[in-house]
């Protein structure tokens, strides 16, 4: 099956490992980061209820996957994608420490409060 991404303006195909979210590499890991950006953000203004924390550690999980996937799929990746899939791992390794830091201190304040 041929999918093409369905940001607006791009042209790209979409390897096998993404129909399902009808995304080219590049905008599956910017929408990737984005969201990890998001995350941080949302977690960092604090009152992050537990159930959103487990939401978040799934979407990661499965992402990660996702990628690992990609990088791993068998596909000729340019040089410039596999540096953009690198770099898009490390910024879901780096958000979800983030976000277990505050889920930790959130959890150290319910218990003294
Ligand atoms: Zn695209």
């Amino acid at each position: 099956m041929l999918v093409n991404c369905e940001v607006v303006g791009c042209k790209a195909r979409v390897p096998q490992q993404l129909e399902e979210q009808r995304r080219c590499i590049l905008h599956f890991t910017l929408e990737l980061e984005q969201t990890c950006m998001q995350m941080r953000r949302d977690t960092a203004i604090g009152g992050t209820r537990r159930e959103r924390y487990d939401e978040m550690r799934k979407y990661m999980a499965e992402y990660g996957q996702k990628l690992a996937q990609l990088a791993t799929g068998g596909v000729g990746l340019t040089d410039e994608t596999k540096a953009r899939i690198l770099s898009t791992f490390l910024t879901l390794m780096n958000c979800r420490e983030n976000i277990e830091r505050i889920a930790a201190r959130q959890e150290n304040e319910r218990r003294i409060g």
